[in-house]
């Protein structure tokens, strides 16, 4: 059995990979177990130096870690270098909250209690192949800072980061068994991981769906479970919003990574008085994405990620659908799929389900109520863009958005230090910040007598 990995822009073959079974799972989770102890043991400001050797690491390789991933997802390599870029930040803030994890005393009577934050064990990490790396990373840097082992499985179609993020940590000095990656099926090393009674916590990154099979099949061991899930996040724009800047920023919220991109704000909410307006401004700044050669340093939309996803895809866009505006997209070989902008009602398919590909559906609305009916009628509450220049109504509206992540005349959700993760079926947990360490520690409570 193999992994056949396909450089989504020109459809070729760039690596051929073993795919691991059910037997190699099971090795590599008893190599995490056996670098447990050793691992935990590390002195805090030593495993916080080992952590920030390997954000150096990747400093200094960022160049080719870029490369690896624009390659293999498709993705611009502008885009790509950004994230490798945070996938070091991500390192270096872990690196330094290994011992600022503080226990606590609580006052009690006969004594003294006390609380600690102890280490997990071995833990399964399963990403998706939008963010291969630095979705790898939210997750290694909490598990390890903690002094937690891990096992990582990327998805099959975007192996190659991780790999050579393993080769990086080794090189840095991480004792041999602390991070062991395992390329694979889903259904075979995922659901392994998921299953096997020495995994004491899955972090998962997917779909819903396949989230929903993580929970289920984590019950039987009482396993602990992070889930970051889909989404189908609403981008707000009031009428007495910066309209020009909202309309240029708009399509960067939907078409980055060709929208696949869980915080894609693919619901592009609009008060009905500034409508048309808008519109006009969206297709404009829609009409100047430039897409094409991911490895073109002035690419800023590259291909989809194969072709079963490009047929998903599509299936959203048919001859009833109210399209605005379609573009261009290059001849030849490549999952290729042109920005589209359509007009929908929240109830029709593509306002309800993630489409994860550039399409975005402009919904108009009356007022303040109706755009927080619209933009909460929805399974998903990842994230979302609240545009308005009304101090008061932002907050008002930002408090009453079912969702885990939100930002006022702006798109962007993910920082280093900034807690990230949804409501409802985008799922629950935090990843990134110093919320992030409380999801790979386990809190331990003494009680010390001073009688006697
Ligand atoms: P997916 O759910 O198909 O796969 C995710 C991972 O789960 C892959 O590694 C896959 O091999 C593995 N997997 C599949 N079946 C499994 C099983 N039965 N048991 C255990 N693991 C299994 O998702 P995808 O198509 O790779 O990624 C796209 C999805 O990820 C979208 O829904 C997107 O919104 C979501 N996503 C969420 C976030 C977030 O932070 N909330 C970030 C990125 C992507």
């Amino acid at each position: 059995m193999t992994v056949t990995v396909v450089n989504p822009a020109t459809e070729e073959t760039i690596a051929t990979l073993a795919s691991a079974g059910v037997e190699e799972t099971d090795a590599a989770v008893a190599r995490a177990r056996a670098a447990f102890p050793a691992w935990r043991a590390v002195s805090p400001a030593d495993r916080g130096r080992l952590l920030r050797r390997l954000a150096t690491l990747v400093e200094e390789h960022h160049e080719e870690l870029a490369r690896i991933e624009s390659t293999n997802v498709g993705k611009p390599i502008a885009g790509a270098r950004a994230e490798v870029a945070m996938v070091a930040d991500v390192f270096h803030f872990y690196a330094g909250a290994v011992d600022k994890r503080h226990g606590e005393t609580i006052p009690v009577a006969g004594g003294v209690d006390m609380t600690f934050r102890e280490p997990l064990g071995v833990v399964g990490l399963i990403v998706p192949w939008n963010f291969p790396l630095n979705i790898s990373s939210w997750k290694l840097g909490p598990a390890l800072a903690c002094g937690n082992t891990v096992v990582l499985k990327p998805a099959e179609l975007t192996p190659l980061s991780a790999l050579r993020l393993a080769e990086l940590a080794l090189d840095a000095g991480l004792p041999e068994g602390v991070v062991n990656v395992v390329v694979g099926k889903g259904s075979v090393v995922g659901q392994r991981l998921v299953e096997h009674p020495d995994v004491a916590k899955i972090g998962f990154t997917g779909s819903t769906e396949v989230g929903r099979n993580v929970m289920q099949g984590a019950a039987g061991t009482i396993k602990r479970v992070t889930l970051e899930l889909g989404g189908k996040s609403a981008n707000v724009i009031f009428a007495d919003a910066d309209l020009e800047r909202a309309a240029a920023a708009a399509p960067y919220a939907v078409f980055d990574n060709a929208g696949q991109d869980c915080c894609a704000r693919s619901r592009i909410l609009v008060e009905k008085s500034a409508y048309d307006r808008f519109a006009e401004l969206l297709v404009e700044a829609t009409r100047n994405v430039k897409v094409g050669d991911p490895a073109d340093d002035s690419t800023e939309m590259g291909p989809l990620v194969s072709a079963g996803h490009r047929e998903t895809v599509a299936s959203f866009v048919d001859a009833d659908t109210r399209t605005l505006f379609t573009g261009d997209t290059p001849d030849g070989n490549g999952y290729w799929y042109p920005c589209t902008l359509v007009e929908a009602r929240n109830d029709d398919r593509v306002a309800r389900e993630e489409v994860f590909g550039p399409v975005a559906a402009l919904i108009p609305f009356d007022d303040d109520a109706d755009a927080i009916r619209i933009a909460n009628d929805t399974p998903y509450g990842l994230s979302g863009s609240i545009w308005t220049r009304d101090g008061a109504r932002a907050l008002r509206v930002a408090r009453a958005l079912d969702t885990g992540v939100l930002s006022i005349n702006s798109n962007s959700s993910v920082r280093v230090s900034t807690p990230f993760g949804g409501f409802k079926q985008s799922g629950f947990g935090r990843e990134l910040g110093l919320h992030a360490l409380d999801g790979y520690s386990e809190v331990k409570n003494v009680f010390y007598s001073t009688e006697g």
